[in-house]
């Protein structure tokens, strides 16, 4: 099964995708721990994204085609993945759904995560001052914002008329709506 959480930046999908991962048994694809990674380990990939991904604006979606492609080719990817962060912008959504064709699967649930900006602003700053990430100071934030509604909102739109998303309201408990996603997948 292959499912993707979608929602602005801090609405939560990391945390959810990693309970619902576990409960599937299928890896997790998130671009933005990936890109972490690489910029901590300094390799190519890190060294062309570092800049862009402090300043809050989108890596490139050739450069993000290119990870997703080389996690799907890995054998544990074989029965599906959560894609967490993955599609931003329509050319992703397109991409990814041609690099799962090609192996005879497909996107078969799309779930975003509502959440009111107010509520992201909140949790950005506090995740700030525990994880110290470079892109959630205020500027870095508000830029995310921009990207995510002028790129990644669009996206939903194209989802929708392709087979549907479920929407989950992202405030509460983090069991609250571990539970909410549990009842949407089934599992
Ligand atoms: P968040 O969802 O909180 O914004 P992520 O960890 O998913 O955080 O992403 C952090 C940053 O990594 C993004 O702001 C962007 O620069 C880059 N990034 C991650 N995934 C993508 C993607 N699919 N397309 C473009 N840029 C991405």
């Amino acid at each position: 099964m292959d499912i993707l959480l979608m929602g602005p930046p801090g609405a939560g999908k990391g945390t959810q995708g990693v309970l619902l991962a576990g409960r599937l048994g299928i890896p997790k694809v998130a671009t933005g721990d990936l890109l972490r990674d690489a910029v901590k380990n300094a390799t190519p990939l890190g060294l062309k994204a570092k800049a862009v991904m402090e300043s809050g604006a989108l890596v490139s979606d050739e450069i993000i085609m290119g990870i997703v492609g080389e996690e799907l080719a890995k054998p544990s990817c074989a029965r599906g993945v959560i894609f967490d962060g993955v599609v931003r912008t329509i050319p992703q959504a397109e991409g990814v759904a041609a690099l799962l064709a090609g192996i005879g699967r497909k996107i078969d649930m799309v779930i975003f995560f509502d959440v009111t900006d107010q509520e992201i602003l909140g949790r950005l700053e506090k995740r700030r001052t525990i994880e110290g990430r470079a892109d959630d100071d205020p500027a870095a934030v508000q830029r995310r914002l921009v990207a995510y509604r002028e790129q990644t909102a669009p996206v939903l739109a194209w989802y929708e008329a392709r087979g549907g998303v479920t929407r989950i309201p992202a405030v509460g408990t983090v069991d609250g709506i571990a539970g909410q996603v549990r009842d949407a997948v089934g599992r």
